[in-house]
């Protein structure tokens, strides 16, 4: 299948490992110019050489702390200077931290905002108005399951990324008639850093072991195993690319079958 990608532009918001480091390494296989971003420069540097090296393809990295919105308009600005567009947006961030409502600060709550909802938000404030000159757009939100299915000690999860699925499907609507799509993607268990350490502190809690943890998990999962980084990817390749011109506002789970509900 030709995805139809080769040569469009891609932002990829924190993306020095992770989802978003596998998101911009499938995407510049497929010959996007890729931008990538995240605070630790030393990490990202060393990300962008590991994608070129892979795919030979045009990659920059930006330092951004995507909690300051300067930060995030010099990400813009230095994509368009560099690259000359930006076609394709998609919208990840760093995970909140888990805890009861009991244990977390109010300080924690708008902390949390900012980074899962308004990073979206202000990412696609400033790269929306080159998408509606091109008649021509894709921005792919990635949030978690838990906007489909409550996760356990994670309610900053569970309510701040419900806000970015009403965003987007409120959005999908409003420029729907500038040939830009919008669509969310919920991630269930995949093996990255995030979710190791998710499992550490869940086993020091529980006095177990993180095997432990993630049997636990995977026996929830009909599946049976977490997911890899790379199947993950590849959705957002395809919901990125034109193969998927009439998907908008869709929220579609990939998670090896872990949400219990039909719909
Ligand atoms: P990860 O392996 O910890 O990677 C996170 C990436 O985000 C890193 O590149 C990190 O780099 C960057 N980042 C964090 N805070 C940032 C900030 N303020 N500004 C810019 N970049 C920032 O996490 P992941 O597992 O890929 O998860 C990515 C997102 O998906 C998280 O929101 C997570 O909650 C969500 N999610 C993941 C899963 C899963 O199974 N992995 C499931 C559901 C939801 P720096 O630290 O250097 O900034």
């Amino acid at each position: 299948m030709d995805l139809g990608l080769k040569g469009k532009t891609a932002i990829v918001a924190a993306a020095s490992k992770g989802l978003g480091f596998e998101i911009a390494k499938a995407l510049a296989e497929e010959g996007v110019k890729v931008s990538i971003c995240a605070r630790n420069e030393s990490e990202l540097v060393k990300a962008r050489e590991t994608i070129v090296k892979a795919t030979g393809g045009e990659v920059l990295a930006v330092k951004c702390d995507l909690t300051i919105q300067e930060d995030i308009k010099n990400l813009v600005d230095k994509t368009v200077e560099t690259h000359g567009d930006v076609n394709i947006l998609v919208n990840n961030s760093g995970g909140p931290p888990s805890g009861f409502f009991t244990e977390l600060s109010l300080e924690e709550w708008v902390k949390a905002v900012k980074l899962n909802l308004m990073s979206a938000v202000t990412l696609t404030k400033y790269v929306l108005p080159y998408m509606i000159k091109n008649h021509w757009g894709r921005i792919i939100n990635s949030t978690s399951f838990s906007v489909k299915q409550p996760i356990e000690e994670l309610i900053l999860s569970n309510s701040i990324r419900l806000a970015v699925v009403g965003f987007a499907k409120t959005l999908a609507n409003e420029v729907g008639k500038y040939n830009i799509t919008v669509n969310n993607v919920c991630p269930g268990y995949f093996k990255t850093d995030r979710v190791i350490q998710l499992a550490k502190s869940k086993a020091d809690k529980l006095n177990t072991t993180i095997e432990n943890i993630f049997k636990g998990w995977e026996s929830q999962i009909p599946l049976g195993r977490l997911g890899n980084p790379r199947e993950y990817a590849e959705l957002i390749v395809f919901l990125a690319s034109e193969r998927a011109s009439y998907i908008t506002g869709a929220t579609i789970q990939i998670d090896g079958g872990i949400i219990k509900s039909s719909l």
